[in-house]
């Protein structure tokens, strides 16, 4: 049974923002996805754990979202809370001349910009990256050559018995699209990066050129959830997906991007099922003619 009721009244005392039958669709950069029961603006810690608390108490599931930028959100919606970092998970500040700490809800955009205005190098591949830091942190995020791994000095966390804790690199079994947080339910809340000095103009200028090559290569004019697949070992999958012929195809309003076959767009009002519906016919068309599988690098959520 649910006890959302108690969730609501503990999230409005602490001036969140709560929305109920709230559209995933706002929420997630495919512009797909049904209704979270509750929606709710973190703004600070405390507050936090003691909603995931409640939550945990009351047997009401719960999920923390970044930017929705690698999520596929069921048509159906999604069961219980939906937690979004806002307040004090949306600030960064100078720890020294070299290391950045920034709140798990900061964009990269942020960041990104935040670390090129202080003259520190390091982030410049993450540029363009749609996410926020924490999901950046939970995915282990990349492009161009570099990884959220090779930044990361430390990430701050609330862990499965609501008490906050640290993880330094060394634990935090960052590899290929996957940190520790993928497998051990904790939610992130922040990071510290530790970053070079460098001429603030060459730092712009590296962002602009993988900033130039993201929007030659990739359809960011349409709403998408970035690379579907995860690169299969010694491959790319958008060019297995190119070479079995599927550029362009599609099921309803969902297609592959004739850009960049890697890529499912949304046209126009693709629903969860059309994507998942794509997804199966892009990973049996791969197997049947290379042998290689592909592995979805979008998270699927809600409800079945
Ligand atoms: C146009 C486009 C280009 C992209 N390019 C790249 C790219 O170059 N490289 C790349 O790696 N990815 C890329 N992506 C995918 C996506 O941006 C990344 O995976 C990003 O790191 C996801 O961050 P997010 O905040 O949007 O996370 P979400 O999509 O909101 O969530 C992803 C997962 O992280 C979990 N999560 C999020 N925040 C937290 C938190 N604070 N604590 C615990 N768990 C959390 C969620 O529960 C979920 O399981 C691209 C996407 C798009 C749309």
């Amino acid at each position: 049974m649910y006890y959302i009721d108690s969730i609501i009244e503990m999230a409005d005392n602490y001036g969140f923002d709560v929305k109920l039958n709230e559209s995933m669709s706002k929420h997630t950069t495919f512009k797909i996805g049904g209704n979270a029961e509750l929606f709710i603006n973190a703004k600070h810690i405390q507050g936090l754990i003691d909603i995931l608390s409640r939550c945990q108490v009351n047997e009401v599931p719960y999920m923390i979202i970044g930017k929705g930028s690698n999520l596929l959100v069921s048509d159906k919606g999604i069961d219980g809370v939906v937690i979004h970092l806002d307040g004090d998970f949306n600030r960064i500040k100078l720890i020294d001349n070299k290391t950045i700490y920034s709140g798990a809800g900061v964009s990269m955009a942020r960041l990104c910009n935040f670390a090129c205005e202080q003259g520190l190098s390091g982030l410049e591949f993450a540029w363009g990256i749609p996410g926020s830091v924490g999901g950046a942190v939970y995915m282990n995020a990349g492009a161009y050559g570099g990884e959220m791994k090779d930044v990361v000095l430390y990430a701050d966390h609330i862990d499965k018995d609501n008490t906050v804790g640290r993880f330094t690199i060394d634990k935090l079994d960052m590899d290929y699209r996957h940190s520790i947080y993928c497998d051990n339910g904790y939610t992130v809340t922040g990071v510290a990066l530790q970053l070079q000095p460098d001429s603030q103009v060459e730092i712009r200028r590296r962002m602009d050129e993988y900033m130039k090559r993201r929007k030659d290569k990739q359809p960011v004019e349409y709403p998408s959830a970035g690379s579907v697949f995860k690169r299969p070992k010694g491959n790319y999958a958008g060019t297995l997906i190119q070479q079995a012929g599927l550029k362009g195809k599609r099921v309803g309003d969902a297609q592959v991007s004739e850009k960049h076959a890697g890529f499912i767009i949304n046209t126009g009002h693709a629903t969860c099922r059309e994507v998942k519906t794509l997804i199966k016919y892009i990973q049996n068309a791969v197997k049947t003619n290379f042998g290689v599988e592909l592995e979805c690098e979008v998270k699927t959520v809600g409800k079945k």
